[in-house]
């Protein structure tokens, strides 16, 4: 039998592919453009694509193709096949060094926000060899960056990669002066756990607002949800056991660690995290966790939904982005050092992500706002849309000691000097677990645990590079110049924890207590919903720092917020018409049908005894008549509600009717559908119910 290690990353053109099948000299120029970012030449590029199409079509692909993330945020593939026409009539099978370095899609449907018109279809795709090509079915997928005729990103994976470039620039700058000569790359990693739901199939079949949006729009509150908690670690079902393991086999051919699978809270719901590695890879990784685990779900006759919030009452799915920063010499820079000069570069390296965190909170929150992502944050199952840091009682007592010039517990008697006293060494301690924080420190690591489960990992990932870039690149201004290192260090810790100690909060982030406290006393930013969020990608402090950092264009940032603003748009309005053909096609006919056929019931009754006064059917028609003529109602009244927000003009103002307006008037719809359903005959109800699609998998 195979075992993992046999088949672990054969369908990946890795390291190990790569020095097997190239020669020497290929081997270490492509090695030198993945290490250091130097151009490729392009007879190496000839030699690297033959050795990939060789590999590839021995591995059974007939195709290829450039796969990108456009900023619809799932990703993008056109395939071309290898053929080429021999003069004998047969083909030949080809891929150039051209072919693989770079494409050019018809890519005119693929949001722009108004960087490239539609007539200017062209858009690039360049390869970007940090990530290892793949073979999916029977394609060879060539990671690439997607860009406009003019050069700007239209896509997610450029501003990453230009992200941890100003990263590991500033930070340099820093290890410096610490005395690391040796250190040439920082990278940031990161470990995304994903959580997801899976429900059986022919149940989502018979579900129109699944199919179209991904969520439940209607559904009543089933007789048990997730109150017992007894589904979180509890033993996975045999069905859902195959299909984790079916998908860590499918995971594991493409190279990606796949490594913890637990069930989660709510009834359905389940987890899956991959052992951490450098942000770009992670992200590549995490789209093709998605798309491969909707893919093995449809084997198993099952549907993973990877929806916010697919059920109203049960909590939605989200995505904790576990990162930190490294050297390529192999030092966790946010993990506490042994001497005191380690310790010292540590806080330092923290500051720099407390600064960074309290300075652009609002970066932060948006990069995770999405219409779906808008009904977990502050609904009490995920943290609020206030960003706090949970640093733990240890951690927080240092920098208070340090902060107030007070001993630090009995450790350290006197008070204490950086890069003299050594830090207490401390613990990775266990009982530090503050799962409603937004932005936790766990040892060696700050865990952000905003994103929405469909979320891609990059945009977070983008804005956390940039804003801590943005920190040290303050903090080496300010060192670089300085006569007493180790004073003028101690002192800017100070001043940091000082200035920036209103964003540290340990305590319960699900608090209405907190939420005050910070807006009210602390200044924090409340940016509930994405129309709220979103604008402020435009604020000239957000546009200042972005830019100084090469990390997006200013035209690149209109770009972003028009594109983002209009998917709210959209989405929403989608779900509202959704809705609409719902209530008017299923549940209407639905519910009179039912009450048609009591009132029937009830008059073939009295027509055998007519002193029958038939209670129960009567009741139940005149409640179902008043229901239904509420349904007719409030459905009417969503309908002119979707025409009414598509007259105003501009993205902004249409975002924000389109929450206002909208989105009350479709909870109101389902008030009235809810109830309904819970009257209706079982035999009458139109599609799957809670109980039937979080309790269908046994
Ligand atoms: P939890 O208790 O939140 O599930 P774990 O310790 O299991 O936390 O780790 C969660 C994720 O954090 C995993 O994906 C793991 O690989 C990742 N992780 C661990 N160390 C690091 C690190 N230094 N940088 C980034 N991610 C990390
Ligand atoms: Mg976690």
């Amino acid at each position: 039998m195979q075992t993992v290690s046999d088949y672990f990353g054969s369908m990946v053109f890795d390291d190990r592919i790569m020095k097997a099948r190239l020669s020497e000299s290929i081997y270490r120029s492509l090695k030198k453009t993945i290490e250091e970012g130097t151009r490729l030449d392009i007879s190496v590029a000839n030699a690297v694509a033959e050795a990939m199409k060789e590999w590839a079509i021995e591995l059974g692909a007939t195709h290829y193709t450039h796969w990108f993330q456009p900023l619809t945020g799932i990703t993008a593939e056109k395939h071309d096949s290898f053929i080429s026409p021999a003069p004998d009539g047969r083909v030949i099978m080809e891929f150039s060094g051209k072919e693989l370095i770079k494409g050019e899609p018809d890519a005119s449907s693929f949001p722009s926000g108004g960087i490239r018109a539609t007539f200017e279809a062209r858009g690039y795709t360049a390869w970007d060899p940090t990530s290892y090509a793949f073979i999916k079915g029977k394609t060879l997928c060539i990671p690439t960056a997607f860009c406009s005729y003019g050069g700007e990103a239209l896509d997610k994976k450029t501003p990453l990669l230009r992200s941890m470039q100003a990263l590991s620039k500033q930070a340099l700058r820093i290890l410096k002066l610490f005395g690391n000569e040796d250190v040439k790359v920082v990278r940031t990693s990161v470990g995304p756990e994903q959580e997801y739901f899976l429900i059986p199939k022919e149940l989502y079949d018979k579900r129109k607002d699944l199919i179209y949006t991904g969520r439940t729009l209607f559904g009543a509150k089933p007789p048990k949800g997730q109150e017992m908690n007894d589904h979180y670690f509890g033993s996975i079902k045999p069905r859902v056991e195959a299909y984790m393991q079916d998908l860590n086999a499918e995971l594991w051919k493409l190279g990606i660690l796949a490594k913890t699978e637990h069930n989660e809270v709510a009834p359905a719901q389940h987890e899956l995290a991959p052992i951490y590695s450098t942000t770009n890879i992670a992200t590549d990784h995490n789209q093709l966790t998605m798309e491969i685990m909707q893919k093995v779900a449809r084997k198993h006759d099952l549907v993973c939904l990877l929806h916010e919030k697919p059920f109203a009452g049960v909590n939605g799915s989200g995505k904790h982005n576990n990162w930190s920063i490294a050297t390529d010499t192999g030092v966790n820079l946010l993990a506490p050092g042994s001497t005191p000069y380690e310790n010292a570069q540590f806080l330092l390296f923290l500051c720099a992500v407390i600064k960074a965190v309290d300075d652009y909170q609002d970066l932060l929150r948006l990069a995770v706002a999405t219409a779906g992502n808008d009904h977990r944050l502050g609904a009490n199952e995920a943290p609020p849309a206030v960003i706090s840091i949970f640093l733990g009682d240890e951690l927080n007592a240092i920098l208070d000691a340090i902060e107030n010039e007070k001993p630090y517990k009995d450790v350290v008697k006197t008070k204490m000097k950086l890069g003299v006293d050594v830090l207490p060494e401390f613990r990775k301690d266990t009982t530090d677990r503050n799962r409603t924080s937004p932005f936790a420190f766990t040892g060696n690591k700050f865990e952000f645990r905003m994103l929405g489960s469909s979320n891609s990992i990059a945009c977070a990932n983008i804005m956390l590079n940039s804003a801590v870039a943005e920190s040290l690149k303050i903090f080496a201004d300010r060192l670089e110049n300085s006569t007493d290192f180790n004073t003028d260090l101690h002192e800017l810790i100070k001043e940091t924890i000082k200035a920036h100690k209103r964003i540290i909060f340990n305590g319960n982030g699900y608090d209405d207590a907190w939420i005050k406290e910070a807006v009210e006393n602390r200044g924090l930013s409340n940016l509930r919903t994405t129309p709220d969020a979103m604008p402020h990608l435009l604020d000239k402090k957000n546009v200042d720092m972005l830019t100084s950092h090469k990390v997006y264009s200013e035209t690149e940032l209109k770009a972003r917020c028009e594109i983002m603003l209009d998917n709210y748009c959209k989405t929403v309005q989608i779900e509202a018409n959704t809705m609409v053909d719902m209530a008017n096609r299923q549940i209407l006919p639905a519910v009179s049908a039912f009450a048609a056929e009591l009132a029937q019931t009830a008059a073939a009754k009295q027509s055998v005894n007519p002193a029958l006064t038939c209670q129960y059917e009567g009741d139940l028609v005149k409640t179902l008549s008043t229901l239904t003529d509420q349904i007719a109602e409030r459905t009417k009244q969503l309908e002119k509600a979707i025409i009414q927000v598509q007259t105003i003009e501009g993205i902004e103002a249409q975002s924000c009717e389109i929450r206002d307006l909208l989105l009350g008037k479709m909870a109101s719809l389902r008030e009235v559908c809810d109830e309904a359903e819970t009257l209706t005959s079982e035999k009458y109800w139109p599609f799957p119910t809670y109980g039937d699609l979080l309790f269908g998998v046994r």
